[in-house]
């Protein structure tokens, strides 16, 4: 493992390049921040074009990481691991176990989970090697498992508190349209019509679309017109990016929440939704209940603290909705701002320490 030193404000705590050639494991994990507990974050297996793209993804994932630690109250910094997928055959048990010795060395301050290509078995692999990882197969009775009904849960009691602020109504009133009937769009869709909400919902596997359309009444548009369709809150649950200039003048809902990371293209895409009318509830803010599970089943909370945390996603986003507010910002803006606010801070439990 090579440390490449990081230290100004506003960067990460440390880079580590991890390698092993006999395995083929090539990545980096990055430690944004381990002030508020040790950096949680997915591992991610992915082909880079370089080493530089694989460490900007890391660097730019880890940092978002600790936002969403921060800002759902954990007591967990934020970190991400990113390996590049070896060429040709891989013995994924060898690749995991090599980062599992890798995860090892940094001897708890970093904790590694499921990502984008990466699934129980190879958390199970590293688990060999170190206990520093969630996201394994579920006990009966205990967090861990799909943490896709989780997040929908949180997305929905968002919706519910931003739905109460922007329009003041409930969500039987509104139309919503889901982009996106995956785990979590699905999810979210049962708890949407179970509220009394319209739905309209678009999703290129036409079978699952036709599925929720003939459960919930739903109307099925295409994917891309789903951007213009009449609603009262439009919920991206598919790709991150969807929310850029063109989709800003397109928009006719009045609310954008939604499960999918990184909704916003660019910053300046949600000062124009501002601009707009438009509130966007900060999808890291929203779409945290899977990464409750996670820590929950790291940090050994009962089934009852993970489902009471998760309850009070609609309260946290309140809170960063008028943070945003008391500074004049633009909710995209005022969350991160807090959650800068919480990683320069004593987090609860450790004020003690620091004093
Ligand atoms: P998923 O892969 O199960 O679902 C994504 C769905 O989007 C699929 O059904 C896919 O066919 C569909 N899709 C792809 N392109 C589309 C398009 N252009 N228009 C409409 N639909 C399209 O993933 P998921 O677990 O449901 O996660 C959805 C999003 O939420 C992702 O951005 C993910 O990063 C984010 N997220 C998920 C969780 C979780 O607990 N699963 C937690 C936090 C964030």
């Amino acid at each position: 493992m090579v440390d490449i030193p990081h230290g100004s404000a506003g960067t990460p705590e440390a880079v580590h390049v991890i390698s092993d050639p006999t395995s083929g494991l090539e990545g980096v994990i990055v430690l944004h921040s381990t002030r508020r507990g040790p950096a949680a974050g997915g591992c991610r297996l992915w082909r880079y074009e370089s080493r530089a793209t694989m460490t900007d993804d890391a660097l730019r994932l880890a940092e978002g990481m600790a936002y969403k630690n921060a800002l759902a109250d954990l007591p967990l910094g934020g970190g991400k691991a990113v390996i590049n997928l070896p060429e040709g055959d891989v013995d994924r048990r060898a690749l995991f176990r090599a980062f599992g010795r890798a995860v090892a060395e940094l001897d708890g301050s970093y904790v590694t989970a499921e990502d984008v290509g990466t699934t129980i078995a190879d958390m199970a692999a590293a688990r060999e090697e170190t206990r520093h990882v969630a996201g394994l197969a579920p006990v009966a009775g205990r967090p861990g498992g799909d943490p896709s009904p989780w997040t929908a849960r949180g997305v929905f009691l968002s919706m519910r508190e931003a739905a109460r602020r922007r329009f003041g109504t409930g969500l039987d009133d509104l139309t919503v349209a889901v982009q996106g009937l995956g785990n979590v769009g699905s999810a979210l869709c049962a708890l949407l019509h179970e509220a009394g909400a319209r739905l309209i919902v678009a999703e290129p596997r036409p079978g699952v679309a036709a599925a929720i359309a003939c459960r919930y009444g739903a109307e099925i548009m295409s994917r891309d017109a789903i951007l213009d369709a009449r609603c009262d809150v439009f919920a991206p649950c598919a790709l991150g990016g969807v929310i850029d200039a063109r989709a800003t003048r397109r928009l006719q809902a009045k609310l954008v929440c939604g499960g999918a990371n990184n909704v916003l293209a660019t910053a300046q895409d949600g000062d124009r939704l501002a601009d707009r009318g438009v509130l966007y509830a900060p999808d890291y803010v929203v779409n945290a209940g899977g990464i409750i599970n996670v820590a929950a089943e790291y940090l050994g909370w009962s089934a009852s603290e993970a489902a009471a945390r998760v309850e009070a996603t609609g309260q946290r986003l309140a809170a960063v909705l008028d943070h945003a507010e008391r500074h004049g910002l633009a909710p995209h803006r005022g969350a991160d701002a807090l959650a800068r606010e919480r990683l320069v801070a004593p987090a609860p439990g450790r004020a003690c320490e620091a004093a």
